[in-house]
């Protein structure tokens, strides 16, 4: 396959586990394209555009250059030697942190503003709750010299007040949303219908492994980069060995998948930690949602119910539909973390290691460290994707922890 990098694996017809969905978007039941007729033609533009820039090697070059010299690509692989100690297992942590903005994000819209490009757009939309997404967007549109409209919730533009200043900043022209609850689903259905009326100049900017085909499938592997850096870093640690746990934590999924796309194909037990009171997996049903067919918090009734969590990261009722497909067949495992836990965390990295993580993360480590020496036996070696630093939760968490 031109251009393809080290650890993934050729298209397989779709069985291989995190190959290629099939020709509708299914990963087993899950995933598929359930969007309205205007914009069927918008989905297939893009999953063609995407299909010929990922078997392109010059896309492919272009976009990794970019992550390494924006981005500050590859990131680490840090081997926490006294959370170690304390734990009695090792933890090798992949840096995501460290990237140009702070955490994984960056990845997957440096990939999608390249796409717009290649499909000779140059308007980027994004819709954002807690602003994360809208903020990456903006980046990468001031990046390519585009034109950036993120849609939020009145009640969210409000609570969000320095991540509205900052896309404003970068450049970006925030729309407030003053329709329905205000919040990140009615400004969903705003950037849709501003898709509808514009998709001839505009890419619809997704933020993480969800939506309607190609979303979760392009996403995941714009985020794999991840996971094939970690496979390769954890063989040079671990003596040629892959690690015997693989943990991320999950809101949409997107750091989770890209994580696991490098390690399907090994014996690694892959863990993904949702926010206990956003749990999709451990607690929600199937259904559809935002174009998909996927697990979701939902009441008797099919309405979807809202999420909770602290992290604002993890505050989605849905997570991607490859994640519920790797659940159904066993080959990941979904568990959750709550917040008095998470916050433990927190602190535990922070004083063993010197390193502050973002609070989407601590979920994962809360698991780790709840389950290290029982579940997870004493002696093996997991690795934890650090998706993100912790400089934009520290005033949070300070209000909190006093
Ligand atoms: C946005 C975000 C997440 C959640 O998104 P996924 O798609 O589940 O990865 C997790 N961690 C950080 C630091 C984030 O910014």
């Amino acid at each position: 396959m031109p251009g393809a990098v080290p650890g993934e694996s050729a298209w397989s017809g779709g069985t291989a586990i995190m190959g290629e969905p099939t020709p509708e978007g299914r990963f087993g039941e899950f995933g598929g394209r359930f969007v309205p007729e205007s914009l069927v033609p918008a989905c297939q533009e893009l999953e063609v555009a995407f299909r010929s820039a990922w078997s392109d090697s010059a896309f492919r070059s272009e976009y990794h250059a970019i992550l390494r010299d924006y981005a500050g690509r590859p990131t680490p692989v840090t081997e926490c030697h006294r959370l170690s100690e304390r734990l009695g297992v090792r933890v090798l942590l992949k840096r995501e942190d460290l990237t140009h903005t702070g955490s994984h994000k960056i990845n997957n819209v440096v990939g999608q503003a390249l796409l717009t490009r290649a499909m000779g757009k140059r308007r980027l939309l994004a819709e954002t709750g807690a602003g994360q997404h809208g903020v990456a967007t903006a980046t990468a549109a001031a990046l390519f010299g585009m034109e950036c409209v993120v849609y939020m919730g009145a009640v969210d533009v409000q609570r969000q007040a320095l991540n509205v200043f900052r896309m404003r900043l970068l450049g970006a022209e925030v729309r407030t949303v003053e329709s329905g609850s205000r919040t990140l689903k009615d400004a969903i259905n705003e950037a849709l219908r501003d898709w509808v009326a514009s998709v001839e100049t505009t890419h619809y900017c997704l933020g993480s492994v969800m939506g309607p085909h190609p979303y979760p499938w392009m996403v995941r592997q714009l985020q794999r980069v991840v996971g094939d850096e970690a496979r390769d870093q954890c063989r040079a640690l671990l003596g040629g060995a892959d690690p015997d746990y693989v943990v991320a934590c999950v809101g949409g999924g997107s750091n989770a998948a890209g994580t696991f796309a490098g390690f399907a194909d090994t014996d690694a037990k892959l863990i993904g930690v949702e926010a206990a009171g956003g749990a999709a997996l451990a607690r929600g049903i199937p259904g559809v949602v935002h174009g998909m067919r996927s697990h979701l918090l939902q009441d008797e009734h099919g309405q979807v119910l809202e999420a909770h969590s602290m992290s604002a990261g993890l505050d989605y009722p849905g997570v991607g539909p490859e994640h519920a497909h790797l659940a159904a067949i066993g080959r990941a495992e979904y568990v959750e973390a709550g917040d008095v836990e998470v916050l433990a965390a927190l602190r535990l990295l922070s004083e063993t290691e010197g390193i502050i993580p973002a609070l989407e993360p601590a979920h994962a480590l809360a698991w780790v460290a709840r389950v290290a020496g029982a579940e997870i036996p004493a002696g093996s070696s997991v690795l934890v994707t650090l998706s993100g630093r912790g400089d934009k939760d520290v005033a949070q968490v300070m209000e909190i922890l006093g």
